[in-house]
This record gives C-alpha cells, structure tokens and sequence, in this order.
C-alpha cells in the first residue's frame, strides 16, 4: 500500500497522512485533494520528516486520496521555500501554501468558463440602477459575480440585465497560451554606464546561481530599462522572470512598458485579476509558459516551473511586508526564494532600505551603481519652506511660495505635483460647539470626509456614513468642522486659486482599475492635465518629461507616530515624489513644506545628502539596537471581548521568557486600541540580531491556554507598529 504525507491547505491543521488510491501515484509534490471529516480539502504531498515528523497514523485508519490533480507537483525547492517562510514568521505552514496554491490551481484550465458583456443594446426598462450599472460596467468583462461586485448591485441586477439583453455570454477559454516575448523586440540603446550594469546582471543570470543584487541609481536613470536585460537573459536562457511591484497600480504602465521592450505584455498577477485570468495565469506560470510575470507581492508564491530571475522594484517600498494573515515581507522571502532555487535577485531602487545597505556592507548583497539620470536629465533642486515663517493663508495650506512656483508653471505651460499622503477631505470632522471628534465605531480611529462621494469613512475598516448635519453628541446644528486637509481639499484650494486650471486627484479612490489609470496617464501625457494631486500612489513609477514643478504639503506627515523608520521613510518618501519633477529636458524644482526644516531629513533633503542621511540614521539605529542592527517581534492579543483580550495579553506578561539581551514590552493596549471590533493589546519584543526570537516565541506561546475568542497575531520583523 502508498501512503502520502499531506500538507493540506488550512491554517489549524499539520500535515496528515492518507492512502494513495491504487493505480494513482502521489510522488512529492504532488497536488491532491484529499477528504477532511465531511469537506474535501487541496493539499500537497509532502516529505514525512518535515514539520517535527509527526507519528504516521495506523494503516487501519488511513482515508484515501480523492484525486491527484492534474497539475505539476509543486518543486522541492518551493517546498522549502514554504517551511522556512512558516517558520521563520510563526505562520502555519497551510496558511503558506494557500499562496502557492490559490483556488486558481484547482479549476480544470480546459473548461471554459462564461463571462458577460456589455452589448450596447439598451433594456427596454431602463431604471436607474440599470443606467449606473451599465455604466460601472462599461466595456469590462466577468462572471456575473465579478461583473454586480464592480457594479455595486446585487446579482439579481445583472442577471435581470442578461435576460434584457443588454449584457451577453462569452465563453472564455483558461488556457490559451501567452504570446511568447521576444527578447530582441525592442533592445535599448545604452549608455556605458547602464550597459556595464546590465552586463553584470545579464552575467548574473547567465550564471543561474544564488545572488542577491542591489541595483541602487536615482530616480530616472534607467534601473528599469537595465533590469529589463536581465530578464531578457532569462527569455534567451529558456526560463521564466518575476518582477514584483509594490502597487498595484503600477503593474498596468508596466505592461505596456514590457510590450515595447518584448513586443507582447507580460503575464500579470494581483489581487485585481478576474477569476479566469487568474486560472489561465496560474496554470501557464505552473507549466513554465509564462515567461515574464509582473505582480504584486502574491506573485511571488506561484510555483513556477522554471524561474531564473526575480526583481523586486522599487525594493525599499514597505508595502512588500503584508500585514495580515501571514505576516511576510516579500522582499525578504525573493531573497529566500532566490537561496532554494539558486537564481539572482535583483532588488531595484533609488533609496534603498537601510537592510539592504547593511546586507551590501557586510559583502552579502553586489551593489550595482548608476550614478546620473539617463539622457542628461539633471536632479530636481529641492528647496525647504519653513511654515512657520512662510505660513499659507487662513483655512488654507498651500505658502505663499508654491502657490507663485505653480502660477508660474502655469504661464509657463508646464506640469505640477503636489503630494499629500492622506486621501479624502479632510481627516478629522469635529463640533465647533462641544469638540467631539467623530470616530469610527470599530477602530480607534477617526473617519475621514470624502467630500466628492459626501461620505465619512474608516480608512481601516471601510466604515462608512453620510456626514451628519447634527452633531451626533450635542445635537447642534451645522457645527461640524472639517479639520485638516486631504488631497481633495487641497485640490479645491488650487481650484479657488487658478480656477482656469487643469486639475487631477490621484489616489486609490479615482484610479482604482487599469483602465482609470491609463486614462490618467494618457491626459497627463496629452498636456490635458496641468496640477496632479496625489497620494503616494504618484510618487512612483510614473515618467511626465513636462512636469516641472514638485511641492510636497505636508513633509511632516510621517515623522510623527515614533515609528522607528519614520526619518527613513519620509527621506525616501520625498525622494521618490522629487523624482518626478523634471525628467525630460526642463529642469524640475521640488518645494517641501516643513515646519521642522532642521530636522537632519529634511537638511538631507535639500543638501542632496543621500550618504550623510544614511551614515547618520545607520549610526543612530545601532546605537539603539534597532533593524537593521537589532530585531523585533510584535505579538497583538486581539477579540471582541475587552476583558477576554486583556486576560490573554496578562497571562503572557506573567510568563514572559527571561533571556539575556531580550526586553519585552507590555502588555498594554495596542496603539490602534481597536481595529475592525477588535480589541487589541500588544507585547513588543527587542533583542540583538542573533537571539532566537522565533524559538522564544514559540515556546511562549505555547504555555497558555488560548481560549477560543482570542487571536493572537504574530508579526516578526513588524514595520506597522500600530
Ligand atoms: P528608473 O527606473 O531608474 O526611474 P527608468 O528606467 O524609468 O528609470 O528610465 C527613465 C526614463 O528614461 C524612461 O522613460 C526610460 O524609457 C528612459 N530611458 C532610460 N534609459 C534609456 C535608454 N538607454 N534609452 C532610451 N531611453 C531610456
Ligand atoms: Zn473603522
């Protein structure tokens, strides 16, 4: 008899052991379905030693496999790549292997599946929830799920919209094949520089052994266009290439990028797939067809059979950690990945993170420099405006000195940026009268005003209201306040202010598809846009020769909340969004509005002092025994029940480990005291680099009890320290 040691796709479960069906043949790897009490589960087969080699269950008791799946096993190397990432984030490893396997994997690629689409024939009955329907729809495609959930109606709508005939079926097959890239479509023309670059990284792969590569040059010197070599290696060489963005929103310009690299876009992967994308994705990732994949940072799980480069652009961005479920930071796990499979990582930045200098330091990373912007482009000027000498009018928020830089840019006919991180209105709605603050029933947060859709709404939850006009406390009419400001009412200023002005707001909430986008793209580069105000969703990524003009409003913004990369961040932050102004022939100028323009970030900032900032951040860092010098691990007791969330959070206090070098922090409530219902208490572990802190964890957490209304949530390594 076979027997096969299964790793099934859930978090509560360890491997199990099941019978191999005779005739069938289950070799490791292998994707099956097995039986779970009365469910059927995916999983995979898996080696008997690993995860503690748990006792085999006796033959007697054995269920047999349903079905091996018809897809390839999933490699060894990948299986690796899966225990080290469940242990090394205290995750379970099922939860880990549900990246490697979304439901994607188990939907037969041959069957075709029906979608719907418009047909341009109006229903007889127009009402008008069909009209807006229809319109959300557009000349998009999806299941009848896909299509009521971008829509916003219920399925019934669409159905009713089918059988009226303005909607029709189309029947789409999974597994047509991508169209293969061309390596020698559209090859560069090099400066020295960036072809001694693209030589190492082309060699790198070329060499197909492990090396983590570091390809640091500032914004606009063509780290793009460079690392696109190396990917054309990979092509020459046979194999597939990964290049992981950290937003989604970038992947839709870099598709079209790839296309008049390779003469055909890449294969993308997000969370913004249809389902049918997603099946004819996965499948040709599994069988080695797609050849160039561009994702977000779920792309990097995918068992593709034959991967020999991954890039992580824009390597330093945060968004690579995820921040629930498991708790992983994408880039780290490429490097991983890049160890398993024995292949280069390139990680691709303008402002690295201080790891990956610390990594380069200590000989571990190859740093590979491209010094100057391509083409003669030179570096934006970047100029600091004190707000406490310079102030912006009342009620207002930009200083006198950028409202003259963009009339000026204005006369001149030239573009503008202004960044704002902060969506909506204004972030804080509170009573003239009695000072309440409206607050989000579930979070410890305020809600936000969106004035365009006339909500408030939790940016952590997604709560939303209708702005009250009473205040909900004292009952007084019409004196709620909006305090603050978002990118849309900054945009009502420059409204007020240049009223013959062009203006786009540019956040997830107006560029929230592909196609809303490229239409912004498309009216930037048309000259039909003369002011963006944007959300760090436009500080990446995006090439306008014609903007000139950069004011950052609020520069201050990231360094409250005593986040241990605050300064990091915010340097990184600015040179990324100044990294826009002036990358065609004009000269770009970049304005940061600052009350702290002493702060070393913000003299880095306008000294043009990359190395000073990161000398000095290094060194005070070390001194603290912070990352990349120290380490630490955050463990966030969560349940609806106060009093039940508290009790856990003390028993661990109570028997808290005692080790030399290790401090622990807490337990004390969360500074996002709740969050979704939850309340939240926290402990925060600190210790040198080389201390055990999983094993600690791990120990610890299993001398208590954990009763069933708790949640524990472990984040090693945390960058949110909320
Ligand atoms: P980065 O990724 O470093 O910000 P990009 O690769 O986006 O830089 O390059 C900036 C701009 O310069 C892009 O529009 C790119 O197409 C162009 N560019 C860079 N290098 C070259 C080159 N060798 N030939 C033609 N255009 C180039
Ligand atoms: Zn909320």
């Amino acid at each position: 008899m076979t027997r096969a040691r299964v790793l099934l796709l859930t978090a509560a479960l360890g491997p199990l052991d099941y019978r191999v069906p005779q005739g069938s043949d289950a070799p490791l790897g292998s994707v099956v379905v097995a039986p779970l009490g009365p469910r059927r589960m995916g999983g995979v087969v898996w080696e008997d030693e690993s995860f503690g080699a748990p006792e085999p269950v006796g033959d007697n008791r054995l269920r047999n496999l349903y079905e091996i799946v018809p897809v390839p096993p999933v490699p060894a190397p990948l299986r690796r790549l899966v225990e080290w990432t469940s242990d090394y984030y205290l995750a379970p490893p099922g939860a880990v292997l549900r990246m490697v396997l979304p439901g994607a994997a188990f939907a037969d690629a041959r069957r075709p599946i029906v979608e719907y689409r418009a047909t341009g024939e109006l229903p007889a009955r127009m009402t008008p929830q069909r009209i807006v329907a229809l319109e959300k729809i557009g000349a998009r495609q999806g299941l009848v799920r896909e299509l009521a959930a971008l829509a916003d109606v219920s399925e019934a709508v669409i159905r009713g919209l089918v059988q009226a005939g303005a909607l029709e079926a189309v029947s789409v097959s999974a597994d047509a094949p991508y169209p293969e890239p061309d390596p020698d479509f559209g090859p560069p023309d090099l400066s020295a520089e960036q072809a001694a670059a693209a030589s190492q990284l082309r060699d790198a792969v070329t060499a197909a052994i492990f090396e983590t590569l570091l390809l640091d040059g500032v914004t606009g010197s063509g780290k793009t266009e460079v690392y696109m070599e190396a990917i054309a290696a990979a092509v020459e060489a046979g194999k597939q290439a990964l290049v992981l963005l950290p937003e989604i929103a970038l992947t839709e310009p870099m598709l079209t990028r790839f296309a008049a690299r390779f003469g055909c876009e890449p294969v993308a992967w997000h969370s913004g797939l249809r389902s049918t994308e997603r099946r004819r994705a996965w499948h040709a990732i599994a069988r080695g067809e797609a050849k160039i994949v561009v994702g977000a940072r779920s792309a990097l799980f995918l068992p593709y059979a034959d991967l020999g480069l991954i890039v992580v652009d824009e390597a330093h961005e945060t968004s690579f950690k995820q921040e629930d479920g498991v708790h992983y930071h994408a880039r780290d796990v490429a490097v991983m990945r890049g160890h398993f499979e024995a292949l280069p990582v390139i990680l691709a930045s303008a402002t690295p993170a201080l790891e990956s200098l610390a990594q380069v330091e200590a000989g571990r990373y190859r740093h590979i420099i491209l010094p100057a912007r391509y083409g003669g482009a030179m570096l934006p000027d970047l100029a600091a405006i004190d707000m406490r000498q310079d102030p912006p009018d009342r009620g207002r928020w930009l200083a006198p000195p950028l409202v003259d830089a963009l009339a000026d840019r204005l006369h001149k006919g030239e573009q503008s940026l202004l960044f704002l991180n902060r969506r909506g209105f204004a972030p804080l709605t509170l009573c003239r009268t009695c000072g309440h603050r409206i607050q989000c029933p579930n979070c410890t947060a305020w809600m936000v005003e969106h004035r365009l859709v006339h909500r408030l709404a939790c940016h952590h939850c997604g709560h939303v209201m209708p702005p009250p006009r009473l205040c909900p406390e004292c009952e007084d009419e019409d004196s709620l306040v909006a305090c603050g400001p978002g990118v849309e009412r900054v945009a009502d200023e420059v409204t007020l202010r240049f009223p013959e002005a062009r203006t786009a707001i540019v956040t997830s909430d107006t560029l929230w598809s592909p196609a809303k986008a490229a239409e912004f793209v498309a009216n930037v580069e048309g000259g039909l846009i003369d002011i963006i105000i944007g959300t760090q969703l436009v500080t990446k990524g995006y090439h306008f020769p014609n903007l000139t003009l950069v004011g950052v409003v609020d520069a201050d913004l990231g360094l409250d909340g005593g986040d241990l990369r605050a300064s990091e961040r915010t340097f990184q932050q600015i040179a990324q969004v100044a990294g826009r102004a002036g990358r065609g022939v004009k000269p770009g100028e970049v304005l940061i509005q600052t009350r702290v323009p002493d702060a070393p970030v913000m003299a880095a900032l306008v000294a043009n002092d990359r190395e000073g900032f990161y000398a000095a951040e290094a060194a005070s860092r070390r001194q603290a025994g912070a990352p990349p010098y120290g380490r630490f691990a955050a463990l966030v007791i969560s349940s609806e029940d106060i009093d039940v969330a508290r009790g856990v959070a003390q028993r661990l206090g109570q028997k808290a480990p005692v080790a030399d070098g290790l401090a622990i922090y807490g337990p004390a409530p969360a500074p996002l005291a709740m969050l979704r219902g939850r309340h939240r208490f926290r402990l925060l572990l600190h210790a040198p680099r080389s201390f055990d802190l999983q094993g600690t964890i791990r120990d610890w957490v299993a001398r208590i009890d954990w009763p069933a209304k708790a949640r524990l949530a472990i984040d090693v390594d945390p960058y949110s320290f909320v």
